[in-house]
C-alpha cells in the first residue's frame, strides 16, 4: 500500500471543477460527507484549480473512522412517563449509581440485540404492537422527553430497524423499552444480566 506524503502530486476528478484535475496532497480539516462534523488535520488530495479536497488516501481512513465514532447524533422522543420509569428502573437494577446518561447505552444494547435476531423486522413489529397496547392501557399520564446523543453507527442502526418495520423511531424505542421491561424489570431474576452489565461497563470504560 502506498503511503502518500504532503506535497505529492496526483490526479482526481473534482466535482466542483467537473473535470479531471491535478491535485496536491496536503493536511486539511475535512467535513464528513453528510456535513455533520469534521475530521481535523488529515492528509487529503486537494484540487490545484479550486483548492477543495477531492479525495482522501487510504492512510487517512482510520482517522476518519475514529472521528466518525466520536461524532454524535441527537435522538429525541416524547413518551408516556411509565416508559421512562421502566428504563430507569432497569438501569437501577443493573447499577444503583446509573445515571440518565446510561439510558442510551441500554437502549442501543437492546437495539443491537434485536438487530442480531434472524428476523429483526418481525421482532420490532411484535414489540411495537406490545407498546401500543401498553400505551393504550395507561390512561391519562404525563409525557416525558427522552433525549440523548448516540454515535452515527447507533443512529443508523436505530433508523434502519425502525425503517425495516415501517415504524417511527419513537415506536421502535418504546418497543425496546417493552423488551427491557420483559427481560430486566418484570422477572425476579433479570434475564441476561451478565451481558447487559458487560455492555454497560464496556461503554463507559
Ligand atoms: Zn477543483
Amino acid at each position: 500500500m502506498k503511503l502518500y506524503r504532503k506535497g505529492e502530486k496526483g490526479e482526481a476528478v473534482c466535482e466542483e471543477c467537473a473535470k479531471l484535475v491535478s491535485t496536491t496532497f496536503d493536511y486539511r480539516d475535512v467535513p464528513f460527507e453528510d456535513g455533520l462534523g469534521t475530521v481535523k488535520g488529515i492528509l487529503a488530495a486537494v484540487c490545484d484549480d479550486c483548492d477543495r479536497v477531492v479525495a482522501t488516501p487510504p492512510q487517512s481512513t482510520p482517522a476518519i473512522r475514529r472521528a466518525r465514532e466520536v461524532a454524535t447524533r441527537p435522538v429525541e422522543i416524547s413518551v408516556p412517563a411509565p416508559y421512562v420509569e421502566i428504563l430507569d428502573l432497569a438501569l437501577y437494577r443493573i447499577n444503583a449509581r446509573a445515571t440518565a446518561e446510561h439510558r442510551k447505552v441500554l437502549l442501543t444494547y437492546f437495539a443491537n440485540k434485536v438487530a442480531g435476531d434472524p428476523d429483526p423486522k418481525a421482532v420490532v413489529q411484535g414489540l411495537v404492537t406490545r407498546s401500543k397496547a401498553f400505551s393504550a392501557s395507561l390512561g391519562r399520564v404525563p409525557r416525558r422527553r427522552l433525549s440523548f446523543k448516540v454515535t452515527p453507527r447507533s443512529h443508523a442502526l436505530i433508523s434502519s430497524l425502525a425503517d425495516a418495520a415501517s415504524a417511527s423511531r419513537t415506536d421502535l424505542l418504546s418497543g425496546l423499552i417493552m423488551q427491557i421491561e420483559n427481560d430486566l424489570v418484570r422477572p425476579d431474576k433479570p434475564k441476561g444480566m451478565a451481558e447487559v452489565e458487560a455492555a454497560m461497563a464496556a461503554a463507559y470504560a
